[in-house]
């Protein structure tokens, strides 16, 4: 399957059309990768950033564009734009100086790779296609962006995948979980409450940064590492900088299984 045939099956799907008000298609929807091949990294955003300022100034660039490839160009500055934009700057510096740390990247000028070698390393794709703004989201609408994110995740067969938020990761774990029989590589942390019995909790405070390992199939590995969405990552950082400390554990983790560089 093509980029051009994911794009394509999006735009025909008749239960997209049934469950997503005329408002969220009207606005369009966002694609960053302009082909399928040879990714090792495929990171899993919930929704784009949906303001009214830049989808207008991105919705007509888009249509403006003469075609597919010229319209995912559109995308992608809109997106390299947001992503080193503000408080995600720092983030984004962190995120992908670890990358390059651990030898999975290679950068000189963060600005020039976000723009552009970026999109060659990283399949970057949103659950929710549609433009629209996170509270307008329901969870039948997540559940049926899983089908779309099943052809990506398929077509593209990413070594590594990053599943940013806690509400991505819910409706991922919950459809993937037994399909890719995803486990954590160091097993759940479990919690034992008054009363009850040991279990885990999947939720995603108990899952950041730690590396899960799924199957294509019997011959086909490849990892999943949650994360918490990057714009709070802050109060996280907070915390004894948890967030990357985590995060590098899971690199380093996802190096020692996968990869003899
Ligand atoms: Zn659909």
């Amino acid at each position: 399957m093509k980029i051009e045939d994911i794009i394509k099956e999006i735009e025909s799907c008749e239960e997209c059309k049934k469950i997503f008000p005329q408002k969220f298609r009207k606005r369009g929807y966002t694609f960053y990768a302009d082909h399928v091949a040879n990714y090792e990294f495929m990171m899993v955003l919930q929704n784009p950033l949906f303001n009214n300022k830049r989808h207008a100034a991105e919705k007509s660039e888009a249509d403006r564009a003469s075609s597919l490839r010229d319209r995912i160009k559109v995308h992608q500055s809109f997106f390299s734009r947001w992503f080193l934009s503000g408080p995600n700057k720092s983030f984004v510096k962190r995120f992908l100086e670890l990358f390059k740390e651990k030898g999975l990247i290679a950068f000189d000028n963060l600005k020039d790779y976000v723009n552009g070698q970026f999109f060659s390393d990283f399949y970057v794709t949103d659950l929710i296609k549609y433009w629209c703004y996170t509270k307008e989201i329901k969870d039948n609408h997540r559940k049926h962006a899983i089908k779309h994110l099943r052809k990506e995740i398929e077509a593209v067969k990413p070594r590594l995948m990053l599943v940013f938020s806690t509400r991505v990761w819910d409706v991922f774990l919950k459809e993937f979980e037994s399909e890719y029989n995803l486990q954590p590589i160091k097993g759940w942390k479990t919690i034992k409450k008054q009363g009850d019995p040991e279990r885990s909790e999947k939720k995603l405070a108990n899952a950041h940064g730690f590396l899960f390992q799924g199957r294509y199939d019997k011959n086909r590995k490849f990892f999943v590492l949650p994360l918490f969405h990057l714009s709070v990552n802050a109060r996280y950082m907070l915390l004894r900088d948890s967030y990357f400390q985590y995060m590098k554990e899971g690199l380093e983790d996802y190096l020692k299984i996968v990869v003899k560089r």
